[in-house]
């Protein structure tokens, strides 16, 4: 079989390594067309920014210990490992900060570092561990919320998880949690990371309990992200080293967007925008949700009703990071993350970098990157809107110093001296990804992400972040779809 994956992001590129452990007598030749000019989608990195650094534009956090993603990780370790420094760690430890996730019950990482949460309308920092009274109920009630369904009268499970298709997150916490007001800001931009979503109201309640059960079943908890020197992308390159580059079955056109999918009994015909064709027996389309539901692309036949609407259930809204150069912290030493309420930037982590300068001599450059979604994001494209390129970053940078030198109370003097650049990315602009990651909305079913997942006439497969069955929002999850669908492919001889 010749197949051809629209897509190179880690759904299209785990769809190529799966099909491609198959003797050439079963597929014959695998095609990746990409839009972009460079592997990774929503991985990618900004090389320069750092010199001899990686700094993640998209996808940086590693979800979990045992996933199909660390199994990436897991084979190249080694290597890896041989190109930092002595004192470097691979893997270094997150303390993840998002809803209730790095509430009072958490432990900082093993070298201490810990979370804050801010309350901008009353200028209020809380440790992640504080005794705050509406601190600690709204953390209790966000981390039981999982169960709060299920276990609420057992006769009733079945009706009410029915019932809570049709609600949405914000509508059952204002109905059984009643969030104390001075907390709310906070529970938005939780969820602006959690689910790139920052409007409550539009979040479906079922979908979003299922995604928590299915990360307390099937994840170990934990967070990492993979040494500067390396990156995400690093999976990227790992995949396209060791399972792609040298099966001569293999190739990937950049640069190429499809503008249709044609099919009839002599296979798929997959053409470009500028006419260019690939005729396949089979097409992996991995697209994210919006290129299909703003018909990017024409499908000839057209998609099934069924799997139109499923789509439609999926909401992307926009995802920006804003990195920030400093030359000395101007944050509590260890903290890691703040979660920002009723502030311009919701969330902020920071990282520290060691750049050689000289032979033997090194210096550590302090970043703070700044994570909007949703609200936050639309928020600071319109304010950037007249600004020209570079003055955009020093815009969203002066935004980012304002609001550390408010959380953390450093003289606004000493933040701006120890402020040396920036750059920031804006994923909603991209028109081949037109925003951050999937939420399910309010009305989304089991069945939607199923059906949004099923091939169509054994000649169309789907994958993709959002069409996975279990929780979506992840690079791992995107890769288990692409894995699926190669599989299905290769049920099919
Ligand atoms: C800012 C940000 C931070 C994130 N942080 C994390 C994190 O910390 N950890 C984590 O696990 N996940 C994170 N994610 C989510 C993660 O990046 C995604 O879930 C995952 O990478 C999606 O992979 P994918 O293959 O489904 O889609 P994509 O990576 O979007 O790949 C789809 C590809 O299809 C291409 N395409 C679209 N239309 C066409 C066309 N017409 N023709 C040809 N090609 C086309 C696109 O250009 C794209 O490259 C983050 C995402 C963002 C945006």
């Amino acid at each position: 079989m010749d197949v051809v994956i629209i897509g190179a992001g880690g759904a299209g590129l785990s769809a190529a390594k799966t099909l491609l452990k198959q003797p050439s007598s079963v597929i014959s030749s695998v095609k990746i067309v990409e839009a972009l000019s460079y592997i990774g989608g929503r991985i990618k990195a900004d090389d320069e920014f750092i010199p001899g650094h990686r700094v993640d534009l998209g996808a940086e956090y590693i979800h979990g210990f045992k996933t199909i993603l660390t199994e990436v990780v897991d084979e190249s370790k080694d290597e890896w490992e041989s190109r930092l420094d002595e004192d470097e760690e691979l893997l270094e430890d997150i303390f993840i900060i998002a809803h209730a996730d790095g509430g009072p019950d958490e432990k900082p990482t093993k070298n201490g570092e810990y979370g804050v949460y801010y309350l901008g309308k009353e200028d209020t920092l809380l440790r992640y561990d504080t005794d705050d009274a509406d601190f600690q109920y709204l953390s209790e009630a966000i981390d039981n919320l999982k169960w709060e369904i299920e276990d609420d009268e057992n006769d009733c499970v079945k009706e009410k998880t029915e019932e809570a298709v049709n609600i949405s997150l914000g509508a059952y916490l204002d109905e059984h949690i009643e969030v104390p007001s001075r907390m709310s800001g906070i529970l938005e931009s939780g969820f602006g990371n959690t689910a790139a979503c920052t409007d409550l109201y539009k979040i479906s309640l079922s979908s979003t309990i299922d995604f928590e059960k299915y990360w307390e079943e099937n994840e170990v908890a934990g967070d990492t992200r993979l040494h500067s020197k390396i990156g995400m992308v690093g999976v990227v390159d790992s995949i396209v080293e060791k399972h792609l580059k040298n099966d001569d079955r293999f190739s990937i056109h950049l640069n190429w967007t499809v503008a249709s999918i044609s099919r009839d009994s002599n296979g798929v015909t997959i053409t470009s925008k500028d006419g260019t064709m690939l005729k396949a027996d089979k097409a992996i389309v991995t697209v994210p949700p919006p290129i299909i539901t703003s018909n990017d692309i024409v499908f000839d036949p057209p998609l099934p009703t069924w799997k139109l609407e499923a789509y439609k259930m999926v909401g992307m809204e926009g995802a920006i990071k804003i990195i920030v150069k400093f030359n000395q912290k101007v944050w509590p030493e260890k903290v890691q993350n703040v979660i920002a309420g009723d502030m311009p930037i919701p969330e902020i982590w920071f990282r520290s970098m060691k750049t050689k300068v000289n032979d033997g001599e090194y210096e550590t450059c302090h970043l703070a990157v700044g994570f909007l979604t949703s609200k936050a994001a639309d928020n600071l494209v319109r304010i950037l809107e007249e600004c020209v390129d570079q003055d955009r970053n020093e815009k969203a940078a002066q935004i980012i110093l304002h609001q550390l030198s408010q959380m953390f109370k450093f003289d606004k003097h000493i933040v701006d001296d120890a402020y040396e650049s920036a750059i920031i990315y804006d994923w909603k602009s991209i028109p081949s990804i037109k925003g951050g990651y999937m939420y399910p909305k309010v009305g989304m079913e089991k069945s939607d992400f199923h059906r949004m997942a099923k091939s169509i006439d054994s000649q169309l497969f789907f994958a993709g972040e959002a069409t996975n069955t279990g929780a979506c929002c992840t690079v791992q999850a995107a890769m288990e779809t692409g894995k699926c669908a190669a599989d299905e492919i290769i049920a099919c001889t």
